[in-house]
């Protein structure tokens, strides 16, 4: 969208209430260009039915760091009824957080989220914990009650100018990560927060002031207060950044990946010297694979965390191996509601890993094994591994150039078995077309 377009539309700004706020204009920086057009014209829209309207959060911060948003999120302070009355293509969402969103021509969607003000906590039992936050505001308290400094920051298209209530731009400038406001309070009210701390230093290069480092590292007894699926949540969004290994090693600088992932934090201490090294030799190649932009599911990325705890290669260790995954898997589904459906696909990845290496005959022939629902993502974590070790380069090269490696001389049918009750697919667990249900027997 360019000046020219953006001033057409633009009806008179209303009148902000932005003494407190400084203002940078950033026309310099955040050329039109960058801008989602679809995203500002949600911002005219609104403003032109008298609303305040900014551009908020994630996006900002990139588009001020030169880089790519992900999304383009909207603050307002139209109720979400009023934000539903002005678009035709919009859904109301979320109990916890009412927010709307927006759908554009295209199918996009843009999150439009009415100013709230801090809920107020329950001091009496010393539980900072926020329960509900549908308490709406101004838009300097919308920002007080975001996480950092750096995601506090509004945009105004039309002025093409930066609102600041919390000194989040020269933060920003200085490469520093610094919760709004006092860092224990904000921590102990929703401890997610140190996950996202940790996605954000990993993702943008920065460093932690250190009293929010100090708070991080004082509220990981409370991350078991938060809800498990926003928790999950937030530990897929940091794997999946392509930044899961210097994640991985501040959360458990921090002592929080003992509570996060159990079974992965006593796997690590447990670990020999050479099995810790192969595990993060396949978080970095998956975060190579990730750092292009690339995007995968969650079970692939936990089959490529599992690789070296179920090597589905080690012939003589199958069964132990198998079982040792099944018991991770278990843990995880039962003390952080992993989601099944994720154990259940990272369980499948595991096993098929040993016809990819040519290890295992499939039914009708390897060379059916292409057809596999979940080729692609096999292959994935074949090639994690194989960039990992260093093993299976040739089985690799075969089935990229669209044929199949040879059958190794050990490869027998598996062997016909009473499924066990672990592995009925009752239980979520069943096996992939052509798998037998025996582990990763031979
Ligand atoms: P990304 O680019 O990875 O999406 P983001 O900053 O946009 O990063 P979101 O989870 O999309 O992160 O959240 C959007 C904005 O909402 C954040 O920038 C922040 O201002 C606010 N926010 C999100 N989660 C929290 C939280 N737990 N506490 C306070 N504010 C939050
Ligand atoms: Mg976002």
């Amino acid at each position: 969208m360019t000046d020219v377009e953006l001033s057409a539309m633009a009806t008179p700004l209303v009148e902000l209430d932005i003494a407190q706020a400084q203002t940078e204009n950033v026309k310099s920086v955040i050329e039109y260009g960058q801008l989602d057009a679809d995203a500002v014209r949600i911002v005219l829209r609104l403003r032109q039915y008298g609303y305040e309207a900014y551009l908020v959060g994630g996006c900002v911060r990139d588009l001020l760091l030169q880089r790519t948003p992900k999304d383009f999120d909207i603050a307002t302070n139209a109720r979400p009824r009023q934000i539903r009355a002005l678009f035709r293509n919009c859904r109301l969402i979320g109990r916890r957080f009412r927010l709307v969103h927006v759908f554009s021509r295209q199918g996009r969607i843009f999150e439009v989220s009415t100013f709230r003000a801090d809920p107020g906590t329950s001091q009496e039992s010393g539980d900072l914990l926020i329960r509900r936050d549908n308490v709406f505001g101004s838009a300097q308290e919308d920002v007080c009650r975001r996480d950092f400094t750096i995601n506090g920051l509004f945009f105004d298209p039309q002025a093409a100018c930066i609102i600041d209530f919390v000194d989040g731009y020269s933060d920003l400038k200085k490469g520093l990560l610094r919760t709004i406001g006092d860092p224990e309070i904000r921590m102990r009210e929703d401890p997610v927060r140190i996950l996202r701390a940790v996605r954000f230093v990993c993702k943008l290069g920065f460093e932690i002031e250190p009293p929010t480092y100090a708070a991080m590292k004082a509220a990981v007894g409370d991350l078991p207060k938060c809800s498990s699926s926003r928790l999950v949540e937030e530990m897929f969004r940091l794997l999946r950044g392509g930044i899961a290994k210097p994640a991985l090693q501040m959360l458990m600088a921090l002592g929080a990946l003992e509570l996060l992932f159990p079974p992965l934090w006593r796997f690590l201490n447990e670990a020999t010297e050479e099995e810790r090294e192969t595990f993060f030799a396949c978080v970095s190649a998956l975060d190579t694979w990730l750092a292009d932009g690339k995007n995968c599911s969650d079970a692939v990325i936990l089959a490529c965390l599992m690789m070296v705890v179920a090597n589905p290669f080690q012939l003589e260790q199958q069964e132990e191996n198998m079982q040792k995954l099944q018991g991770f898997l278990r843990e995880l589904k039962r003390d952080i509601c992993l989601p099944k459906r994720v154990a259940e696909g990272c369980r499948n990845l595991l096993l098929v890993q040993r016809f990819l290496a040519g290890q295992r005959k499939y039914k009708g022939g390897l060379h059916r094994f292409r057809e596999y629902v979940f080729f692609e993502e096999a292959m994935l974590v074949f090639e994690v591994w194989n960039v990992a070790t260093g093993q299976f380069s040739e089985e690799l090269r075969v089935w990229k150039e669209g044929r199949e490696p040879a059958l190794k001389a050990s490869a027998k049918r598996p062997k016909r078995r009473k499924p066990s009750a672990e592995l009925s697919p009752e239980n979520g667990l069943a096996a992939p077309d052509g798998v037998q249900d025996s582990g990763f027997m031979a």
